[in-house]
């Protein structure tokens, strides 16, 4: 079968990486596609993943039997749900469950209509209102940008004035809505579910570092690495997320006639009181899905074309559970802020001599050379027995990564391994 991917990431490296090993898997297309892609099938850089009708001429004229959708703006575009009225298999939710990722207004609604553990909230689209809810509640408190102001973050106010500083920053664009919710405390964790509509499996977890620089201090970013598992997702707790947030959520989506068919990235606080909800996202992690694929040992395809069919019933999805995989990303200088690009890295076949992976995220080929070409630039994967063996790993490939003006953070996987060693 022709497969086509679309995205052009270090989490489009990963999935290339398990589609390409796929006997399923005849040819492998990626659009746009990044170098590190290619390494595993033919990228299409020319094909214009926001003009559907390009890619359904383009499934069509390659006969390709699924498309795998890495990234969210293709989804909420719904390029899903235009190759699935043209009668292409397309992996990923449609416009409106993606809905579950776009608006946290309408996730916390979910939640609430179906008893899924969460951080209390209260949704506000006018100031007075939102003061007054955060005067009267008190602090820490969290308040979060929601419809037109998303992508203004999210503040975990210390003090009732941080917070009021926050929603007067919010409320200055016309149209805002805020949501305001509950502190919660504890470890965080990520979880994946392969979801076919009706049902899920687990998919593994993770737990990635946000913070730009060593002991989470700096600015926050795409994610700077990650390891897998997240050995604090105990089996029980693992069954727990199953029972009380995944499968009500999926219940809940097809109740609404939007059902969920993806992936459910579930980020949760694992608080005193059990596993909860902070927020999902509807398609793998950033560096998150460098540590799950390899970790991988099922076939990847036949478990997706299962879930396009809303059909995954008796489909199980084995990791190699005696195996960690921890991800280091190499960022240019400078970043989350601005980069320069067109610097050359060297030493990438160096650093997979012992079994590393180096996933390419924004870099370029320019003949034989690779030159970096965004912010996050690769992730150096490598797996172990344990975190601390994986880690080791991963640093070691890093070493031999010759380009001087990139970075990485030097403690991924600390809180694991001190765990480990405790
Ligand atoms: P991203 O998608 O980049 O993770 P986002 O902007 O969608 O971020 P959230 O994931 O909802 O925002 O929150 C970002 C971070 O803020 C969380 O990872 C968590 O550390 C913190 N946070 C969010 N909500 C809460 C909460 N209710 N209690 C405590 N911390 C929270």
């Amino acid at each position: 079968m022709n497969i086509l991917l679309v995205g052009n990431g270090g989490r489009e490296h990963a999935l290339a990486y398990a589609l390409a090993k796929s006997p399923l898997c005849t040819r492998l297309f990626t659009a746009p596609g990044n170098p590190g892609t290619a390494r595993h099938g033919e990228n299409r850089p020319e094909l214009d993943v926001a003009d559907h009708g390009a890619v359904r001429a383009f499934c069509e004229a390659e006969r390709v039997g699924l498309v795998v959708i890495g990234p969210e703006a293709p989804l909420v575009a719904g390029l899903v749900d235009d190759l699935t009225r043209a009668g292409i298999r397309a992996f990923g939710p449609t416009r409106a469950a993606a809905q579950l990722e776009g608006s946290k207004g309408f996730t916390k609604a979910l939640c609430s209509e179906r008893g899924i553990p969460t951080a209390g909230y209260g949704r506000f689209a006018a100031l007075d209102p939102a003061l007054a809810h955060v005067r009267a509640k008190g602090a820490p408190i969290v308040v979060k940008a929601d419809g037109l102001a998303a992508g203004k973050g999210v503040t975990v106010a210390e003090t009732v004035e941080q917070a009021e500083g926050a929603l007067r920053a919010l409320f200055a664009d016309a149209g805002a809505e805020v949501v305001i919710e509950e502190c919660m405390f504890g470890e965080e964790a990520s979880f994946f579910a392969l979801c076919d509509g009706t049902r899920a499996i687990a998919m593994g977890t993770a737990q990635d570092h946000k913070r730009v620089f060593d002991g989470d201090r700096g600015p926050n970013t795409g994610g700077m690495g990650a390891y897998s598992p997240a050995g604090i997702v105990t089996p029980a707790i693992e069954r727990t997320v199953m029972e009380t947030i995944i499968q009500p959520t999926l219940d809940g989506m097809r109740a609404r006639g939007t059902p969920f068919t993806g992936i459910l990235y579930a980020g949760l606080m694992l608080t005193a009181d059990g596993p909860k909800l902070i927020e999902y996202n509807t398609r793998f992690g950033d560096p998150e899905a460098q540590v799950l694929m390899p970790r991988l040992a099922s076939d990847l395809v036949p478990a997706l074309l299962s879930a396009c069919d809303g059909n995954l019933a008796g489909v199980s999805l084995e990791f190699d559970a005696s195996r960690a995989a921890l991800t280091v990303v190499m960022a240019a200088a400078g970043y989350p802020g601005t980069v320069v690009r067109g610097s050359t890295i060297r030493g990438i076949a160096d650093a997979e001599r012992d079994g590393a992976l180096v996933f390419q995220a924004g870099t370029r080929a320019e003949g034989e050379a690779i030159l970096a070409d965004g912010g996050r630039v690769l992730a150096v994967t490598a797996l172990g027995d344990s975190v601390l063996e994986a880690q080791a790993r991963a640093y070691a490939a890093v070493a031999r990564i010759d380009w001087p003006e990139g970075f990485c953070r030097r403690d991924i996987g600390q809180r694991a391994v001190a765990r480990e060693v405790a």
